[in-house]
């Protein structure tokens, strides 16, 4: 199908497409999520605002002891980068296992939090690595925790007028050790369940979950129980996973079967941060 006709700008920079931003305006990243929503006729915006080559959206840096990346990186550009290959080789990795090249080279990751599938991988590894979202509009900027980004089906902290510009992560102690496991939904390549898991080095988890209940989560149930690291503590804490949640069924998998592929991927990922 062919969408309803819209208006397109192509800003320059943050403050410019701020300006667009407002009535019936979309911004338009990667265009993978928000393109098949207007060929469906799901949104008809008025306008479309695209901020995929706004320069200062397409930085990766390391800014003291934090790592940034731009609201318009795309996934393929983490993949590749050495600064997050050295500090936060669990997001180059993880890019790796989001959707086909295609995807990866217009793909961001500020576009994939923006949108807030509820099957995305970004969520569940920007929770688990600690991350923080940078939101501008016109009054300035806020930064939000990841833990109080998502706020529901699809749903954000992002109110009309804003711009994700930047997601920030702390740069890990030596010694944190970080992994996601994704049992792959095998049309889309979404996560029908996935697992993020930092151990931190005195020995405290973090442990993050995508496609599991309407939004992604930290699990603190889990996060308490793994205590020494034992297998058998593991064992015990992965069948903690997702005490608690709503857990979604749809006509990939049921409530059941979801539930059991998080604890099986809980398992698996607290088990790859053991030695
Ligand atoms: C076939 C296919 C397979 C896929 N497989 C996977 C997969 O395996 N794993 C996965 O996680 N994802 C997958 N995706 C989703 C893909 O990663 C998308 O690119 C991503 O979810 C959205 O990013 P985008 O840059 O394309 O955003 P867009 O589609 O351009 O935008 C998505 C939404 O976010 C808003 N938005 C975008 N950027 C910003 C910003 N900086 N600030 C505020 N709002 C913003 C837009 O207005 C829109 O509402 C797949 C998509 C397709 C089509």
């Amino acid at each position: 199908m062919i969408s309803y006709p819209f208006d397109y700008v192509r800003p320059e920079s943050v403050e410019e497409a701020l300006e667009h931003l407002g009535g019936d305006t979309k911004i338009l990243a990667g265009g993978h999520s928000l393109l098949p929503t207007l060929k469906l006729r799901l949104s008809a915006p008025d306008k479309l605002v695209d901020i995929a080559r706004i320069a200062s959206l397409k930085k990766i840096k390391k800014d003291g002891d934090e790592i940034v990346i731009g609201g318009a990186v795309t996934h393929r550009e983490i993949m590749d980068s050495e600064i997050i290959q050295k500090h936060l080789p669990v997001l180059s990795e993880g890019a790796a296992v989001i959707g086909d090249p295609m995807i990866r080279y217009k793909g961001t990751m500020g576009g994939s939090l923006a949108h807030a599938d509820p099957s995305a991988d970004w969520s569940a590894m920007v929770l688990a690595a600690g991350g923080e979202i940078v939101i501008q509009s016109k009054k300035g900027k806020r930064t939000v925790p990841a833990t109080e980004f998502f706020t529901g089906f699809y749903s954000t902290a992002l109110k009309d007028g804003d711009i994700l510009i930047e997601i920030r992560f702390p740069v890990p102690e030596e010694g944190t050790k970080m992994t996601y496991q994704k049992f792959t939904q095998p049309a889309s390549r979404f996560a029908l369940v996935g697992c993020a898991a930092a151990r931190l080095p005195d020995g405290s988890a973090r442990v993050a979950f995508t496609g599991v209940a309407d939004a992604p989560f930290r699990d603190k149930g889990v996060e308490e129980a793994v205590g020494d690291w034992s297998e058998a503590t593991l064992e015990a804490a992965a069948q903690k996973a997702a005490e608690g949640q709503n857990i979604n069924a749809d006509h990939y998998a049921s409530e059941e079967y979801r539930l059991h592929l998080a604890k099986v991927y809980c398992k698996r990922a607290l088990l790859q941060l053991v030695n």
